[in-house]
């Protein structure tokens, strides 16, 4: 039966029975006058056929104002059939309150706070995804970033925030993508990708005069190399920057100093990429503008510099048509692989 009621439901139909129930213990307590026989005012005693103006029982002297007409009465019937249905309400009461998931009323600010806690970022995170899928689009992104004063730096995050989507989260985006903050400008340009619609590709095309947003795709554990310069992050929490050349770091352990001189190795080979180009290739094959795939292997000249010229002159002329969803042609960006 608890199929098709909700367990906010039987809540709510017991609360109400309680509610009537209470109400009929109150009318059936509560004392009416009926009839006309004159009772002292002070202590309701009877003054049917006094001999003189005095109440008998407490002896006050009896005027006009001292008289209350009729006789007091309960209605225990009332009451009785109160009671009864107070005790009845607590049967949906139980049976609403064992079932509720409280975390789905808590306020969206309480839900986001949990975001930034690895033990509760899945639960908060499905719980906000459901928020946002019921239409409560704009609360969840006010609550995503009233939660922090930092910037996260999760792409999971951004892309919570970017299905949210609304001018707040427009302008979260910009600033982020605007800053000189990797780290961050990395995830939101990721969580764009994967959940920001339209609105998202005016924000990415102008991140890409972003020079912060470039080339920071070496990764290795907690490694990754941005315009050459390595940010590595060991275990015990301490932060190294590291340019190649630079000698090894006293404190710095010979696993960790190799990975860097690998991921130097590698971001040598790999030509410069930028975070927004890569993010408004995946995005423009969602608006059906394929793009192109460049084997390193066989071709290996790439210049995002050129690309993004390119795509820039590709927005000056089509960006207002893409805009209002008009048919433009694609861009034709470029994704790198390399395949020998
Ligand atoms: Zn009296």
């Amino acid at each position: 039966m608890s199929q098709q009621i909700t367990p906010e439901t039987w809540l709510l139909i017991g609360a109400g029975g309680c509610l009537v129930g209470l109400v009929l213990i109150a009318v059936g307590l509560w004392r009416r006058r009926k009839g006309d026989d004159p009772h002292c005012r002070k202590c309701d005693y009877n003054l049917t056929g006094l001999p003189e103006p005095r109440c008998p029982e407490c002896g006050v002297e009896i005027t006009e104002k001292l008289i209350r007409y009729g006789t007091r009465y309960r209605r225990p019937t009332y009451a009785l059939v109160g009671l009864i249905l107070l005790a009845l309400a607590a049967i949906p009461i139980y049976h609403g309150v064992g079932r509720i998931n409280w975390y789905t009323h808590y306020p969206s600010s309480w839900v986001a706070r949990d975001m930034l806690q690895a033990a509760t970022f899945n639960k908060a995170y499905g719980e906000l995804d459901r928020r946002i899928k019921a239409g409560r689009h704009r609360s969840v992104a006010r609550a995503l970033i009233h939660s922090t004063d930092t910037r996260p730096l999760d792409s999971r995050w951004y892309t919570l925030l970017a299905q949210a989507g609304g001018p707040e989260a427009e302008t979260y985006f910009e600033d982020v993508l605007q800053s000189s903050d990797p780290e961050a400008g990395r995830g939101a340009a990721l969580g764009l990708e994967q959940g920001g619609g339209r609105w998202a590709v005016p924000i990415l095309i102008r991140a890409l005069d972003n020079p912060m947003l470039r080339d920071v795709d070496e990764e290795c554990n907690s490694i990754s190399i941005a315009d050459h310069v390595a940010y590595l992050t060991t275990a015990d929490g301490k932060a190294y920057t590291i340019r190649p050349g630079d000698t090894k770091p006293a404190d710095l352990d010979e696993g960790s100093w190799q990975l860097v001189q690998d991921g130097f190795r590698e971001s040598a080979r790999w030509p410069d990429e930028h975070h927004a180009h890569r993010a408004l290739h995946s995005m423009m094959w969602r608006f059906g503008l394929k793009g192109r795939m460049q084997n390193l292997a066989v071709d290996g000249r790439f210049n995002i510099d050129a690309e993004i010229e390119r795509l820039k002159a590709w927005w000056a002329k089509h960006g207002e048509a893409f805009m209002q969803g008009k048919p433009v042609p694609s861009p034709e960006l470029i994704t790198l692989m390399y395949l020998s």
